[in-house]
């Protein structure tokens, strides 16, 4: 069998190293793990890349995490790295692999490997069958999702639960998540709107400050103290001249917002990268009902307690991509 593995961030790496030790201890038998990832390694991804270190640092994060394995497991487990756009490559790269695994946080790429299992299924006449185990995950939450392209729901079918994210331009005007810009501006009612607007300013100001030293948001300027003390200085005079609540404004927070950072819990990397390796366990060994209706998507919420839940996700009928096939 050879598995492709899809992003080698903080949930590729943990899948890469799952997948091998299932290798190691023969619960799979696998020629080949490809790893694919166009990224290069930044400072802030140590604190849960682990296999990265310091000395990585630019360096690409599939060959690195390639490297990692065969010097961990001398060589016992075959893996590839690519460096690639993967939306780039075509249905005869993606033919080759018997399982693929995804880590990955994109929505664009995972719509186009999605598209392409279900491509393959449907050309082949089913006998080409590619099975696909989405992980997802942002802060204490996550998703797993088992795509069996043609009897389970693929990607495309639940893509109306995805929470909308980051800022998006339709016909009402700019919008940042669900919050109108004029929200923003003249009626923030929370920290985070504060944080938005004052990032806003700062980055119109940039152009025209450019000629002055210490002009606001320069290349580097999440490292500049003077930015984001002066940037703090600002997000805490609008909080109190709108009386918003100021306990939850740190530096922390606000660079969190402004570079749209999403917190990532080490905790949930591991455990949706075992319950994609749990399906792949299944699927290897065929333990999955594929007669009844398997329950074929994982949420876990860690907010309050710790909350499962796995379910049938019915086949859209109307799903644009999936629909070809009856
Ligand atoms: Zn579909």
């Amino acid at each position: 069998m050879n598995i492709l593995i899809l992003g080698a961030g903080g949930l590729g790496c943990e899948l890469l190293k799952n997948v091998s030790m299932m290798v190691i201890r023969q619960e799979i038998q696998v020629n080949k793990i490809t790893i694919i990832d166009m990224d290069t390694i930044e400072l802030t991804n140590l604190n849960r890349q682990f296999m990265f270190t310091d000395e990585d640092i630019g360096l690409n994060k599939s060959e690195v995490a390639a490297k990692y394995i065969s010097n961990k497991f001398k060589k016992m487990v075959n893996v590839v790295p690519i460096v690639q756009d993967l939306t780039l490559l075509n249905k005869e790269f993606y033919q080759d692999f018997q399982l693929i695994l995804s880590g990955l946080d994109s929505v664009e790429a995972r719509r186009y490997v999605n598209q392409i299992c279900v491509q393959i299924a449907y050309e082949s006449q089913f006998n080409s069958i590619i099975p696909l185990i989405d992980g997802g995950l942002e802060s204490l939450k996550g998703h797993v999702k088992l795509i069996i392209p043609g009897v389970t729901a693929c990607w495309e079918c639940s893509i109306s639960t995805l929470p909308t994210q980051g800022t998006t331009e339709n016909s009402t005007g700019p919008k940042i998540g669900n919050v109108p810009l004029c929200t923003i501006a003249t009626n923030p009612r929370s920290i985070e709107h504060v944080i938005e607007h004052v990032y806003i300013k700062a980055l119109e100001n940039s152009d025209k400050d450019k000629d002055k030293q210490n002009f606001y948001l320069h290349e580097n300027w999440d490292q500049d103290d003077n930015v984001i003390k002066r940037l703090f200085r600002e997000c805490e005079e609008r909080a109190i001249r709108y009386n918003i609540p100021r306990d939850q404004l740190t530096i922390h927070h606000m660079l969190g917002i402004m570079k749209r950072i999403i917190p990532n819990v080490c905790t949930t990397n591991a455990m949706i990268a075992a319950e994609c390796c749990m399906e792949l366990y299944k699927i290897y060994n065929d333990l999955i009902d594929f007669e009844g209706e398997p329950k074929n998507f994982l949420m876990m919420n860690g907010n309050r307690g710790q909350f499962y839940y796995k379910f049938t996700y019915q086949r859209d009928p109307r799903c644009p991509v999936c629909n070809i096939i009856p």
